[in-house]
C-alpha cells in the first residue's frame, strides 16, 4: 500500500496547535493537506501524560482569547467555526498576587478588577480603570486592524489610542498615570506571559494581554490541553486531512527559490505546492533547507537578529490531600519578592534561585482534575535560556533537582505545609525537556521576544521582506502573534491564510 499521495496542496510540519489550526483552515477551504508530526500523538506542548494512574497536564495554566459561549473571542470562535467542540471551564479568578506586604486576589472584568485594586490600594479606582479602558481600546484596534488593514490617515482617525501608544513601552505609558507603586504591582503579574520587562515591552502587547485576560477571563479545557489537540486532530482527519505520526521531517526541498516538498527521516520524499513549518525559522534556515545554498543571507541575518524569548521550568506535583486541606485557596498565584518586571527579567537569565514564580492548582478550576482527596499543583518559572545553556550533561541532573527543590521549598514556606510530605507524583520539566520533546529551538516556548524594536506592529511591517523562500510559510509561537497556546492557533491560521492568498494571487496571474 502506498503511504503518501503523489502530491498534496500543502504539507504541514508539526501536528501541534499551530500546525493543526493551519491544517483545519486549509481543509475547510477544500485543500488537500498532509500533516507530519514526529511524535506518536498530536499536541506538542499542548499535551498530558499519565503517572501513577493520574492524568497530568503538561503545560497549560490558562488560555486567552476564548470568551464565554455568548461572546466568543477569536480563538474560541475558531474552534466553534471549525466544529472542534471543547468543554471549556472558566478560571475563577484573574490571579492572586503574592508579594511581600501585598496579598490580593483579583477577578476578571475591568470594573471588578479596578474595584479590587482600589480596595487594596485606596483611591486608585479611576486611574486603574482608565489604564484598563485604554488597554481595551487598543485591543479592539489591534483586532480590527489585523483583519482590515487601513491607511495611516484612516488609522489615525479611527484608532487614535492605538496609534498614539504604539511607539511607547509599557513603562512609559503606565508612568503617565502616576499610580502608586502598589497599584502598579497589582497590574504587573501577567508580564511573565509575554516575557519582557515593562521597560522593553511595547504597550500594544501589554494592552492585548490585559484586555483579553482581564476583560474576558481565561479558560482551560476540562480534559487538559490535550483535549484541544486531540479534538483538532480528529476533526482535521474527518475533514480529509492526512496526519502521519512518528514522521520527522529532516529537509524542506527547495528549487528556484520555491519550496516543493519535504524529506522525512525515514527517507520518504513527499511533494506539495506549499510547506508550512512549525519548526523554528532558526532550525529551518540553518539545517532543514535542501540545498543549503537556497537559504538567502537575509534569512540567517533575521534569525540571528531576533532575540529568543523565555523557556520554562516547571515542577508538577500530585499531592495526597485536597487543595482545601493544604490551604491552597487560588487557582493561579503569581509570587515574587518584587513585581518590578525589569528586575525579574534580569533574574531569569541565571539558574536561580528564581523568585518570580507562577503556581496553579488545577482542581480549583477543574474539581475533577485528579481523584478525590488529591490535587495537582504546578510550580513554574520561566527562565531565559542563557543560564541553562551553560549546564553540562554531567551537571544537568544535579542542577535540575536543585532548582526543583528550591521551588518546592519556597512554596512550602509560603503555604506553611511541607509539600514534600505530600507528594504522590513529581514531574520536573526543564528547558531541555521542552527542547527534546517538541524540537523548539533552545526550548523556547515563547518564540521571539517582544521588544520595542521587534513586535507585532513592526513584524507586520516587515513580513513581506522576511518572506525568504516562496511557498514556505511558518506557523508557531515564533510567528507574528507571538507566544502562548491562543496565539499559536492565530499564527497557524495566519500561515494558512498566507497560503490561500498566494494560491489566489497565482491563479489570477
Ligand atoms: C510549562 C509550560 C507552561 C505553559 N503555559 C502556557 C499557558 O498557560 N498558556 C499558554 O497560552 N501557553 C502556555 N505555554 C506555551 C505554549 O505551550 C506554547 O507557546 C504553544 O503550545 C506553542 O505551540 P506550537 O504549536 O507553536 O508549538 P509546539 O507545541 O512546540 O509544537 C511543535 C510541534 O511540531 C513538531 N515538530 C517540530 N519539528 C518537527 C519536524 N522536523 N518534523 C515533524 N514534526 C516536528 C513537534 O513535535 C510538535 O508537536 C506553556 C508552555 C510550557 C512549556
Amino acid at each position: 500500500m502506498k503511504f503518501y499521495k503523489d502530491h498534496y496542496d500543502v504539507i504541514v510540519i508539526g501536528g501541534a496547535l499551530a500546525g493543526l489550526s493551519a491544517a483545519l483552515m486549509l481543509a475547510d477551504k477544500g485543500k488537500d493537506v498532509l500533516v507530519l508530526e514526529r511524535h506518536n500523538l498530536p499536541g506538542g506542548i499542548a499535551t498530558s501524560f499519565v503517572r501513577g494512574g493520574i492524568e497530568i497536564e503538561a503545560a497549560l495554566h490558562e488560555m486567552m482569547s476564548i470568551g464565554s459561549k455568548d461572546h466568543r473571542l477569536k480563538v474560541g470562535k475558531f474552534f466553534d467555526d471549525m466544529g472542534v467542540d471543547i468543554d471549556w471551564l472558566k478560571v475563577p479568578e484573574a490571579y492572586h498576587a503574592a508579594i511581600p506586604g501585598l496579598e490580593v486576589t483579583l477577578h476578571p472584568g475591568l470594573e471588578t478588577f479596578a474595584r479590587e485594586v482600589d480596595a487594596a490600594v485606596p483611591g486608585t479606582y479611576d486611574k486603574v480603570l482608565a489604564v484598563l479602558n485604554l488597554c481595551h481600546t487598543v485591543f479592539d484596534s489591534v483586532n480590527e486592524l489585523s483583519i482590515h488593514p487601513m491607511s495611516k490617515v484612516q488609522m489615525l482617525m479611527k484608532h487614535e489610542a492605538f496609534v498614539k501608544t504604539a511607539g511607547y513601552s509599557t513603562q512609559e505609558v503606565l508612568d503617565t498615570f502616576d499610580l502608586p507603586q502598589k497599584a502598579l504591582d497589582l497590574l504587573a503579574p501577567y508580564w511573565i506571559y509575554v516575557g519582557t520587562g515593562f521597560k522593553e515591552l511595547p504597550f500594544t502587547i501589554f494592552s492585548v494581554l490585559m484586555a483579553d485576560y482581564i476583560g474576558y477571563g481565561s479558560y482551560i479545557p476540562r480534559k487538559f490541553s490535550h483535549e484541544m489537540s486531540l479534538k483538532m486532530a480528529e476533526r482535521a482527519e474527518d475533514m480529509g486531512v492526512q496526519i502521519e505520526y512518528r514522521q520527522h521531517v529532516d529537509k524542506i526541498l527547495v528549487k528556484d527559490g520555491k519550496a516543493y516538498g519535504v524529506r522525512t527521516a525515514r527517507g520518504d520524499e513527499i511533494y506539495a505546492d506549499y510547506v508550512i513549518s512549525s519548526a523554528y525559522p532558526n532550525k529551518v534556515y540553518t539545517s532543514m533547507i535542501e540545498p543549503a545554498d537556497a537559504v538567502p543571507v537575509g534569512a540567517i541575518k533575521m534569525v540571528n537578529g531576533r532575540r529568543l524569548s523565555l523557556t520554562a521550568f516547571s515542577v508538577i506535583l500530585i499531592l495526597d490531600k485536597s487543595a482545601e486541606e493544604l490551604g491552597i485557596k487560588d487557582y493561579s498565584v503569581f509570587h515574587g519578592d518584587t513585581m518590578d518586571t525589569n528586575a525579574c527579567y534580569d533574574e531569569l537569565k541565571g539558574l536561580g534561585p528564581y523568585r518570580y514564580i507562577t503556581c496553579i492548582c488545577h482542581n480549583l478550576a477543574n474539581p475533577d482534575a485528579t481523584p478525590e482527596g488529591t490535587c495537582s499543583y504546578s510550580i513554574t518559572t520561566l527562565p531565559r535560556v542563557d543560564g541553562w545553556k551553560t549546564v553540562s550533561a554531567d551537571e544537568y541532573d544535579r542542577v535540575k533537582h536543585e532548582v526543583a527543590r528550591q521551588l518546592i521549598d519556597y512554596m512550602s514556606e509560603y503555604l506553611g505545609v511541607n509539600l514534600l510530605d505530600h507528594v504522590l507524583e513529581c514531574v520536573i520539566e526543564t528547558p531541555m525537556t521542552v527542547a527534546h520533546y517538541t524540537g523548539m529551538w533552545n526550548g523556547c516556548i515563547y518564540g521571539y521576544a517582544h521588544t520595542m524594536e521587534d513586535h507585532i506592529v513592526a513584524r507586520l511591517q516587515t513580513a513581506e521582506e522576511e518572506h525568504f523562500i516562496d511557498h514556505l510559510e511558518f506557523s508557531g509561537a515564533h510567528q507574528i502573534s507571538g507566544d502562548g497556546m491562543g496565539p499559536a492557533v492565530t499564527n497557524g491560521r495566519k500561515a494558512a491564510k498566507n497560503v490561500l492568498d498566494t494560491m489566489a494571487k497565482e491563479a489570477k496571474a
